[in-house]
């Protein structure tokens, strides 16, 4: 049973044994081999698929062994000190293991960094940088002359699996938070026209995504930059703004899941569609803390709301919100009291899904010229305090669910049981829901389910009556009220 974590993807190229450069040479009737190794966040995975969609579509063929492309592609995390450390090992194993290595990402965005480590690299460019990509691979990598772009599935290469899909909805930050360096890779805000959202949401549900994961950094933010301007889909017009999107991915029938969202005031207003069934009701929220003074330091997005009293209202008209979380604990100047006002907080808040992070420096933050670092060990004891709660918290709530009736949407496959995720579960960081002898749905399919037993993270079900081939995205319903 997995605790909620942050995400992590896989590499997408392995690291099988080494080849010389001689074996390598292309067959000139062969079309060019791409080794890709994606790090980081969900974001970072999307730039990934741009980047893989584009070379795709000139004929690049992608492989899973770094030893057997004729180039790697490296796109890296700079986050935290452990990602950067995992970004410049990976760099590392592909140039010990194919010598041909471009670099991009977050990390990009300091290639001192990276030279100083690894000054064999062709080439380094930053976040979004797909053009620079792309045209490195070109100069290093020709592509072949046909470009095969009959070769391209419709909805581009996902790197997750065909029934779920990431939708970048814009790039960069308007804040300006102390602990955070996104903002100074990224920029600020740029906002993708709807109109341009709306036919690649399109696109992926007719090539068969049942869940669309809507992310960005500012996700209630969306079309500030755009002052709203509207767009058109299916004939209809709307807005610019985190409530038009929601209307608009309403109309496509599938599930739509909202991630990194900040409660301001307008975000109220799509609460209403939670409750319709329109969108998911689940909001992924990173507060951060609770304590009025610790957001101060932290420059925190709506940082002066009444979070209590908002959660308190959207669960008044969504019952069955799913509010999932993040925070950090031992912030520069955090004391004992702000840290017991978060735990207070969190036991009325009853937040579903939680993670938690003990702080730790960014290079290049602004929190780091704070006074007031709070001793190793008390932030550790403070973040296993914190987690226990929130698994107390996880677990009442998951027991509570003893006896419903769910809509689930298949992961995975194992023996007679199905790995599958209410509408209450994110891919990868919230929890699933084990479906005894679920074995014969299918990867991919909705089924309902009746909820036989949970522990702290995970639930267990067993098939619904006339569970299979439930088409449709429909929204959950009791068994019992
Ligand atoms: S909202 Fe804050 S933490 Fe999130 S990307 Fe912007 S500056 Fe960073």
């Amino acid at each position: 049973m997995k605790p909620p974590a942050s995400t992590r993807r896989p590499k997408t190229g392995s690291k099988t044994g080494a080849k010389d450069a001689s074996s390598r040479a292309r067959d000139r009737h062969r079309p060019p081999r791409i080794g890709f190794a994606s790090l980081g966040c969900p974001k970072a995975l999307v730039d990934s698929e741009r980047i893989l969609t584009q070379l795709r579509a000139e004929g690049y063929e992608t492989v899973g062994a770094y030893a057997d492309a004729d180039l790697v592609v490296v796109n890296t995390c700079g986050f935290i000190t452990d990602a950067v450390e995992e970004s410049l090992d990976t760099i590392g194993e592909a140039l010990a293991e194919n010598g041909k290595v471009i670099v991009t990402g977050c990390l990009g965005a300091q290639p001192e960094k990276i030279l100083a480590r690894h000054p064999n690299v062709l080439a380094i460019s930053g976040p979004q940088a797909y053009e620079s990509v792309v045209g490195a691979v070109h100069q290093h990598l020709p592509p072949a002359h046909d470009p095969f772009l009959d070769l391209l599935p419709p909805q581009g290469v996902k790197l997750t699996p065909r029934h779920y899909a990431y939708l970048k909805i814009s790039e960069g930050c308007n804040h300006r938070c102390t602990f955070c360096i996104i903002p100074s890779m990224r920029g600020d805000l740029v906002s993708r026209p709807i109109a341009d959202v709306m036919r690649e949401a399109e696109r992926l549900a007719k090539a068969g995504v049942k869940e669309l994961l809507v992310i960005s950094q500012d996700t209630s933010a969306y079309g500030v930059d755009l002052r709203h301007a509207p767009g058109e889909f299916r004939g209809q017009r709307y807005k610019a703004s985190f409530e038009g999107l929601a209307e608009a991915l309403g109309e496509l029938g599938i599930w739509i899941r909202m991630h990194y969202v900040y409660p301001y005031p307008h975000v109220d207003r799509v609460i209403p569609l939670m409750a319709e069934g329109r969108v998911l009701p689940y909001l992924d929220i990173p507060f951060q803390h609770a304590s009025p003074r610790v957001l101060r330091r932290m420059k925190r997005p709506a940082s002066a709301a009444d979070t209590l009293e908002r959660i308190r209202s959207w669960r008044a008209i969504a019952p069955d919100l799913t509010i999932r979380s993040t925070f950090i604990v031992g912030f520069p100047g955090e004391t004992d009291e702000d840290f017991d006002m978060l735990l207070d907080w969190l036991g009325e808040a009853r937040l579903d899904r939680v993670g938690c992070f003990p702080y730790s420096p960014v290079e290049g933050a602004a929190a780091n010229a704070l006074a007031g670092a709070v001793p190793d060990e008390v932030k550790q004891e403070r973040h296993a305090r914190f987690m226990e709660r929130a698994a107390e918290i996880s677990a009442e709530k998951l027991a509570a669910k003893k006896g419903r009736r769910l809509r689930v949407l298949v992961d995975a496959i194992d023996g007679g049981i199905a790995i599958a995720r209410s509408e209450a579960d994110a891919p990868e960081i919230d929890g699933v829901v084990h479906v005894r002898g679920g074995g014969k749905l299918a990867v991919g399919e909705f089924a309902d389910v009746v909820v036989t037993g949970s522990d702290t993270y995970d639930l267990e079900a067993k098939l619904a009556p006339g569970a299979r081939g439930a088409a449709s995205a429909a929204t959950t319903k009791p068994l019992s009220s």
